[in-house]
């Protein structure tokens, strides 16, 4: 049975997840909009397999960040859709992993509202999950931990921020971090100092759900260093936490320590 699906209308804006790369994960509202989108106005994370389900009549416009090159301002983008939309198309605003997590696109949702645009808003997987799933390390289990913490890692690029890091490091709950690859020597000094565990456990998961997924297992005083042995490159989601340590029994049973080549295993914590 086909699922009724609403219509993207000429003159509105959908701002999509894409989710974190591999299409299987995108919504079907998702799958949708981009067949029937007349432009599509996308990020520097979306995957090539995703803009490949785009209606071949539709304009793919590039806002992304992209070595060298000035990346659109937040202003231009949402002037931008403003634009499209009251030329009357039909436009999609594709973004990566859910659009309302660390993406901006709350910033994009008000503008549309303070221009009057119709807009909808598809959430997609964020890749935190994502990733968190693609390594075999439950978000929860009982045994545990009852809550979850999604941060940003550009927490340690200011001092300021310093304070809240180590709140979480003393709430005890899993961290997944999100941007925090450049960062992940000052942010782990501080989760330490804020008193977890020198050998907490730590995943590092780049390039999530694509073909160029890779996993590091490491722990938290030596996460800096291994991540650049291992030549860690953004865009990566980092697991701090007790429910990391199940991974290595759940990454077998989804087969992942047999396929991927690339998982850097800390012995260590296989046996552990
Ligand atoms: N809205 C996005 C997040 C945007 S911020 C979401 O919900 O996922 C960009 C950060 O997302 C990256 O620095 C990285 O931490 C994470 N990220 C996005 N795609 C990823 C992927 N495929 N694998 C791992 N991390 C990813």
């Amino acid at each position: 049975m086909t699922p009724v699906l609403s219509e993207l209308e000429p003159g509105t804006v959908w701002l999509v997840g894409a989710g974190p790369g591999d299409p299987g994960l995108l919504t079907l509202h998702a799958y949708q909009a981009l067949q029937q989108a007349e432009v599509v106005v996308y990020d520097a994370l979306i995957a090539q397999p995703i803009l490949d389900l785009v209606n071949p009549a539709a304009v793919l416009e590039f806002a992304g960040k992209r070595a060298g090159n000035h990346a659109c301002t937040q202003a231009e983008i949402a002037e931008r859709l403003i634009a499209l939309a009251q030329q009357g198309k039909r436009v999609v605003r594709l973004k990566g992993g859910d659009p309302f997590v660390f993406g901006r696109g709350g910033e994009e949702a008000l503008a549309l509202v303070a221009a009057g645009i119709s807009f909808r808003v598809v959430p997609g997987i964020t890749s935190g999950l994502a990733a968190l799933a693609a390594a075999g390390i439950p978000a929860t289990t009982r045994a545990t931990n009852s809550a979850i913490t999604f941060a940003t890692g550009h927490f340690a690029d200011n001092g300021i921020h310093d304070e809240k890091l180590r709140g979480l490091a003393k709430s005890g709950h899993p961290l997944v971090l999100y941007m925090a690859v450049k960062s992940l020597g000052a942010v782990a000094n501080v989760l330490i100092e804020g008193g977890l565990a020198p050998d907490t456990p730590v995943a590092i998961i780049s390039n999530a759900t694509t073909a160029r997924q890779k996993i590091v297992d490491t722990r938290l005083d030596s996460a800096h260093s291994d991540a650049i042995a291992a030549n860690v490159q953004a865009p990566a989601i980092i697991a701090i936490g007790d429910i990391v340590r199940l991974r290595p029994m759940l990454a077998e049973g989804i087969g992942l320590l047999d396929t991927n080549e690339d998982s850097v295993a800390n012995p260590a914590l296989v046996q552990a």
